[in-house]
């Protein structure tokens, strides 16, 4: 007898509602698109195919503890179970703890970690217990620049807002392709861009902003203005200048609610479009058609995604999209950007930023007690130079979602322990101590903790675990309590002694904040509350958190952290660049979601089950290519050989591939190490240039390479 439960997707933003079909023995035997949701019922075949990575015969049932010595890249694991397991790793944290401080015990977060609210909620509780600074995490890969920036301008991490594009009348989209790749730190339905056609409906208008024709530009939705890789900080600047030469300035608001604009214009004043033009590669008639537009409409939003963040100046350029939207009236106002309301409608001052003294330099962690990370590009180095002796993954799978992966497999050998916990015996895990089995999103509670806040239609779901954990798996909060008991430090445990449910006391108390409980979540339809939309005009009541309340318009910690010499630095640099250069980005196509599909066989299949590396007809031209040629990729960071695929889709001077892949020593996920592809991230550059000061965000886009032919046998 079948019977059916609603829950939600937790791969992306978006947390889309399902309903799962589940059999009489407690199988989850079909998910479907949840249609009764208020948010539109929407779910997209990445999630609707979870079941494939559910009940993949690789994934993890027991605790693994490694045989051989890490040096060998074939890991012989053995069976345990958790009590010896996580006494040994308790005990070896504590010897390495007490030998060489809190900081030699570094943690990683991964991406699914972020979508996983108790764990999410537990881990900084952890960290905190150990008493370690070294926080590392896959945000440095992805949007730690924009909760950084937001801190840095609001004054809370929290503060960052979202383009309210059910009001809209215009949409600058930079660095974004939401058709497949959704809206970061933006959770927007998945409605294959409805959102977008009502705009352009009413009479709106949509640009993109990208070194590539996206799947989301279409004539349907709006244009692409090709920029090259790197450059969206100088096109903004660029675009602030027409903006207040056009007079679009709101003085009033600014005057109300800013600080230091004096000194956010005279940055700007460096960089006009018939300066920048010829870098961005966007002309100066543009730039003022866009300046215009955006004076003109009743409404407008500027949105920069992921793109723009991982090209070496995410931060600023986050910053001038901020102030665009702030001094042109369009922040905290219907139709332009929103703080929506969320479970915890609370914004806590970022606590500055703390110096991590090491033995490879000094580094500051934003946000100490949020979300703020150290770079992980310098991770190799602190582990060489005997800083980090221990690291616990999170879901985190930095071997192939970082840069350098050689220099990182080096490292790890050196680690005293390393300990992952993940579904799956990822390409990092293949090198752990200890891989620990967690459970799947189908097998735990949680509710859409991290969507909250950044929602267009704002709701908060409960759901409970749909299906009991296969073998002997647990959730991430009672494997790190289970460690921090073992370590002898504080933990849920010293309150609770006999505890089992860990997730579901996080939950609790995550709901106490709204006076909610599980039960009466679970009672409601798709057990979901919607929240009251709140007045956008409200953001400057609520989320200001700076002392003095107001909006800073130029933070001192950006000179402070020589973030505008550094920019014009980059700007000579590009200025002096051959017109050939060609720059390497990042795509995602609809079949790859960062580490989450690289064993589902059927995404794995065709032009699917590999990563080509992606070049315009012209480059293609110039360089004598063709599809199928075999080249390699050359980085200062190393090369990589892949097959040429030409896509007419990319702009000149860019060329494209997918991250994700590289799997040849994943042994324990049989498909993704049969259907390896290349990683492109092992060419990413590594080391102290390699990352944003203050932000921390990898520079792992908008890099430079050069292609060298592989001539094919006669
Ligand atoms: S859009 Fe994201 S959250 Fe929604 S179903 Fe697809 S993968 Fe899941």
């Amino acid at each position: 007898m079948h019977h059916e439960k609603h829950s939600f997707c937790r791969i992306c933003e978006p947390f889309c509602p399902v309903v799962a079909s589940v059999d009489g023995a407690g199988k989850v035997v079909s998910l479907r698109p949840d249609e009764s949701h208020p948010s539109g019922g929407t779910a997209c075949h990445k999630g609707l195919s979870f079941l494939d990575v559910h009940n993949d015969p690789d994934r993890l049932d027991h605790p693994l503890r490694r045989t051989n010595g890490r040096e060998q890249p074939r890991g012989l694991f053995v069976e345990t179970d958790w009590n010896p397991a996580l006494a040994d790793i308790g005990a070896r944290l504590a010897a390495i703890r007490d030998a060489h401080g809190p900081n030699a015990i570094a943690g990683y977060l991964g991406n699914p970690i972020a979508f996983d609210a108790p764990a999410y909620a537990a881990y900084l509780p952890f960290m905190e217990a150990v008493g370690s600074r070294m926080r590392f995490g896959a945000n440095t890969q992805d949007m730690v620049n924009k909760l950084t920036g937001a801190g840095h301008i609001y004054g809370s991490t929290r503060s960052a807002l979202i383009p309210d594009l059910h009001n809209s009348d215009y949409l600058l989209c930079m660095g974004a392709n939401p058709k497949v790749s959704r809206w970061t730190m933006a959770s927007i339905p998945n409605d294959g861009l409805d959102i977008l056609r009502k705009l352009r409906a009413r009479g709106g208008t949509v640009r993109f902003i990208n070194p590539r024709r996206t799947e989301s530009s279409t004539e349907e939705i709006g244009p692409t203005h090709f920029i090259r890789p790197g450059t969206d900080v100088y096109f903004l600047a660029a675009l602030l200048n027409a903006i207040i030469a056009r007079g679009g300035v709101d003085r009033e608001r600014v005057a109300r609610f800013g600080k230091n604009a004096d000194a956010l214009f005279d940055f700007a004043a460096r960089y006009p479009a018939d300066r920048v033009a010829a870098v961005t590669g966007i002309p100066v008639a543009e730039v003022w058609l866009i300046a215009r537009e955006i004076c003109e409409a009743p409404s407008a939003a500027v949105y920069m995604s992921t793109g723009v963040s991982q090209s070496r100046q995410g931060m600023l350029a986050y910053w001038l999209s901020e102030m665009i939207n702030f001094v042109t009236g369009n922040l905290g106002r219907k139709g332009g950007t929103i703080k929506p309301n969320g479970l915890i409608d609370a914004f806590p001052p970022m606590v500055g930023s703390q110096q991590v003294s090491t033995s490879v330099g000094d580094f500051t962690l934003p946000d100490p007690i949020g979300p703020g990370l150290l770079p992980t590009t310098m991770l190799p180095d602190l582990i060489e130079a005997g800083d980090v002796r221990a690291l616990i993954l999170w879901s985190g799978n930095p071997l192939i979602s970082t840069g350098g992966e050689e220099r990182m497999r080096k490292a790890f050998e050196k680690l005293d322990l390393l300990i992952s916990i993940d579904i799956f015996r990822s390409a990092t895990a293949e090198l752990a101590d200890y891989v620990l089995p967690a459970t799947s999103w189908l097998e735990r509670k949680d509710i859409n903790l991290v969507g909250m806040g950044m929602q267009a239609i704002p709701y908060v779901q409960y759901t409970e675990a749909i299906e009991a954990p296969g073998g002997n798996r647990r959730d991430a909060p009672w494997i790190l309590a289970r460690i921090a008991q073992e370590m002898g430090i504080a933990s849920v445990f010293d309150e609770n002694p006999g505890i089992e449910d860990v997730s579901g006391a996080i939950i609790d108390q995550l709901l106490a904040n709204r006076g909610l409980t599980r039960a009466q979540l679970a009672s409601m339809p798709s057990q979901t509350l919607l929240l009251d939309p709140l007045d956008p005009e409200s953001f400057y009541t609520r989320c200001l958190r700076h002392p003095d309340g107001r909006i800073d318009c130029c933070p001192p910690a950006f000179a402070e952290a020589g973030l505008f010499e550094r920019c014009d630095r980059i700007f000579d640099e590009l200025a002096g660049e051959p017109d050939d250069m060609l720059k390497l980005v990042n795509i995602r196509t609809p079949y790859h979601h960062n580490g989450w599909m690289p064993n589902v066989a059927r995404f794995r299949r065709g032009r699917n089950a590999e990563n080509p590396l992606r070049i315009g007809p012209a480059d293609a031209d110039r360089l004598d290519l063709f599809d199928g040629d075999q080249v390699r990729i050359v980085t200062q960071e190393g090369g990589v050989d892949a097959e040429v695929l030409v896509d007419a889709s990319m702009g000149p001077g860019t060329a494209a591939m997918t991250h994700g892949f590289g799997n040849h020593r994943t042994y324990g996920m049989r498909v993704a190490q049969r259907r390896p592809g290349v990683n492109v991230n092992a060419v990413m550059p590594m080391g102290p240039e390699a990352f944003e000061p203050l932000s921390n965000m990898s520079w792992i886009s908008a890099v430079p390479i050069r292609i060298e032919k592989i001539d094919r046998p006669e």
